[in-house]
């Protein structure tokens, strides 16, 4: 298989061997749902979504978990404000916090499909995990790894041997974001330490009954429960954004491995951030932009983009190169991408020819993505193609292959497998077991397939008679 990952703690290329390859297993940092997610976070998540396709292309076997921040307590901005988001949100449009997390869930899930994400074996949810975030404190406590009091539970970095190593960051040097607690900061020992679980504030709608009383778990504690929960306290990779190393994956790795004793992730991936002409994206600058945006277009005026556009300028960059997202790039990479469907059309309507080139540009596409996932190579390749005399039935083999990664329509939908007639099998796999679960009278489970069916793009009818239907979900503009 042969396929190689930099890797963010040895800061190194390495090969990747993962415990069992029938099933790699995958954790990413998800989405907070108070607000729509802007093109920097679809930018992340398109790693974990080409690091899928990859393996899967590579022959492996994949379990990803993707988690749902709908707890609301993990920005800065909830400093300055002394507002929790999502119950700001809640309040502003007279919705309860758990309406609003549920709106932009789904928001969320239909940016993905627009996206041709691979939808995430388990979308957990941080509010339905707290007894696990407990649970975590709880063997923390018994390491003798907290401390506090009056509601407040904080962990002690120092009993982690080697804390900082990871990410890099010297003790002592300043005091890491923080971005829950904002009562704390006064109560630690150590800039560093950072908080399990606080006390609820009068009309949080988000809490619980602990043993340190009344209140909530901090936000480090929620991925690592989360992650253990569905991937044990060992597996393969671990994928976030670049401002998440420290402190975010730095925190969940201290305490999980030290609750479990286990090693937590065996591999991190972290992806470079995404700018706006040149400039960091913020709700005060205006350039926050989500998937709308893009189609409607520049604020100068101009032509819209689609998410397959986007997609396609994003995949000629490598995930470790920042990118810098312009207007004219994006406009450039819709014309490359136009090209490129135009020469596979025109290549596939020839009779079959080049069958040695498209063998020698297959091994090249594959040396392309096992190297640390180079897709910008990949795409040249893709490119290359057409242009080397490739034709006919071997032109659609390789479109079809490659947009298996690719995913950007390289031929037209029915042809190229990004949409394909019918139903897919895989979907009318999970509605058959969702049946199955039903009548087991399992509503958990088959509430979970329901949301994996639905973020493939398809919703479940249920008839009468107990057996369902599904139905194409249709994308529309709302909102
Ligand atoms: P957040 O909701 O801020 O926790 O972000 C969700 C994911 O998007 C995390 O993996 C972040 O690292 C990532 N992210 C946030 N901002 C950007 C950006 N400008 N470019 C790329 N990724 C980002
Ligand atoms: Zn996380």
């Amino acid at each position: 298989m042969g396929l190689s990952l930099h890797e963010s703690v040895s800061r190194r290329k390495v090969p990747f061997a993962p415990a069992d390859p029938t099933r790699v297993t995958i954790y990413t940092c998800g989405p907070t749902v108070y607000r729509n997610v802007h093109i920097g976070n679809l930018r992340t998540y398109l790693l974990t979504d080409i690091l899928v396709r990859t393996l899967r292309f590579l022959g492996y076997g994949t379990f990803t978990a993707q988690n749902i921040t709908d707890m609301g307590h993990m920005h800065q901005e909830q400093l300055e404000l002394g507002e929790d988001k999502v119950i700001a949100a809640a309040r502003a449009a007279g919705k309860s916090a758990r309406e609003i997390a549920a709106f932009f869930t789904e928001a969320y899930f239909r940016d993905c499909r627009r996206m041709a994400f691979l939808p995430a074996d388990v979308y957990p949810r941080a509010s339905e995990h707290v007894p696990e975030m407990i649970a975590l404190v709880l063997a923390l406590e018994d390491r003798g790894a907290v401390y506090g009091g009056d509601g407040y539970i904080y962990f002690d970095v120092s009993k982690v041997p080697g804390y900082g190593a990871f990410s890099g960051t010297a003790l002592g040097e300043g005091t890491p974001a923080e971005r829950t607690d904002p009562e704390g900061h006064r109560r630690k020992r150590r800039p560093e330490d950072f908080v399990l679980w606080m006390p609820a504030e009068p009309g949080r709608e988000f809490q619980w009954d602990s043993p340190w009383g009344r209140g909530w778990p901090g936000w480090h504690s929620e991925c690592a429960a989360m992650a253990i929960k569905h991937l044990g306290p060992e597996f393969d990779l671990h994928v976030g954004g670049i401002d998440l190393r420290f402190p975010h994956h730095e925190n969940s790795r201290a305490l999980a491995t030290t609750a479990t004793g286990k090693r937590f992730a065996a591999h991190w991936i972290h992806a470079a951030h995404l700018l706006v002409e040149g400039r960091k994206m913020s709700k005060s600058a205006g350039n926050e932009y989500t998937l709308d945006d893009l189609e409607a277009g520049p604020p100068s005026g101009g032509k819209g983009t689609s998410a397959a556009e986007f997609r396609y300028y994003c995949l000629t960059l490598h995930y470790a190169t920042p990118m810098n997202f312009t207007w004219e790039g994006q406009a450039a990479a819709a014309r490359a991408l136009s090209r490129l469907r135009g020469a596979y059309a025109k290549a596939a309507e020839r009779g079959t020819a080049g069958e040695d080139a498209a063998a020698a540009l297959r091994d090249k596409f594959r040396s392309a993505v096992s190297d640390d996932l180079n897709l910008p190579r990949a795409v040249a390749v893709a490119h290359e193609a057409p242009r080397s005399g490739v034709g006919g039935e071997a032109a659609r083999a390789l479109a079809a292959e490659w947009d298996r990664i690719l995913a950007v329509g390289l031929l037209p939908a029915a042809e190229s497998g990004r949409e394909p007639e019918g139903v897919p099998p895989e979907v009318e796999a999970m509605a058959r077991e969702r049946d199955a679960r039903r009548r087991a009278c399992d509503y958990r489970a088959a509430d979970a397939l329901r949301e994996r069916i639905r973020a493939s793009g398809y919703d479940v009818v249920d008839a009468a008679e107990g057996s369902a239907a599904l139905r194409k979900i249709r994308e529309t503009r709302e909102r």
